[in-house]
């Protein structure tokens, strides 16, 4: 499973040469140039990691951070031009987990990205489930799972109301609704997957519950 690193610099060149490095070292890049933008793509993308150029067109990279800390706990790797107040940023208020200072190699900005991502404790909301409607993204236990279409409306329609048990019937009106083509099998071969794909990012879990003649139910958290 790739790794998304969030790249946030307003220098095309330098964002190119670092969105380079990250793929090469296997992590999986997104790149904007606006911290508001970057606020928007925290809370949508859940990267791993952040890493943040200081003078940006809109927002300093240091307003950013501190934006991020009021909702976030994801490691924070500064680039900072020289002569900046590299002493705010280590210490105090900022938050931030480490810097490089321009220029820098981007080989070793990926390294850095490895130390901190081995050393960063997991994310406190990391247990259960996460759903982002605007993504239509889910994360179990912090890590994505790569679902249909079908697999995700599934998953949403379960965590609405979780514990209670739904039949066949009512999953294949709430999820199946007006599709072209749908077989007697076709909820429980999806909750098959669906299993299959959490069980994948964490082996001990088995959220969802088969009540026999009856139907599903999500576990409450
Ligand atoms: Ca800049």
């Amino acid at each position: 499973m790739s790794v998304r690193v969030l790249v946030v610099e307003d220098e095309r060149a330098i964002a190119d040469t670092l969105l380079y490095a990250l793929r090469t070292e296997g992590f999986e890049p997104v790149w904007c140039d606006l911290g508001g933008r970057a606020l928007e793509l925290v809370r949508s993308d859940e990267p791993a990691l952040v890493i943040l150029d200081v003078g940006l067109p809109d927002l300093s990279g240091f307003e950013v951070c501190r934006r991020i800390r009021t909702f976030s706990e994801v490691p924070i790797l500064f680039l900072t031009a020289r002569g900046e107040e590299v002493d705010r940023i280590v210490g105090l208020e900022i938050g931030a987990d480490d810097y490089v200072t321009k220029p820098f190699s981007p080989r070793e900005v990926a390294t850095r990205v490895r130390t901190i991502l081995r050393r960063s404790r997991p994310h406190p909301s990391s247990t259960g489930f996460h759903l982002d409607a605007a993504s239509r993204r889910v994360t179990f236990a912090g890590r994505l799972l790569d679902l249909t279409r079908f697999e995700y409306e599934l998953l949403r329609a379960l965590l609405a109301h979780r514990g209670r048990i739904f039949t066949r019937a009512e999953l294949m009106e709430m999820v199946w609704a007006g599709a072209e083509e749908t077989q007697d099998r076709t909820v429980d071969t999806h909750i098959k997957t669906l299993r299959a794909k959490i069980r994948a990012v964490a082996p001990e879990a088995d959220p969802i519950q088969t009540h026999r003649g009856l139907g599903y139910s999500l576990d409450e958290p």
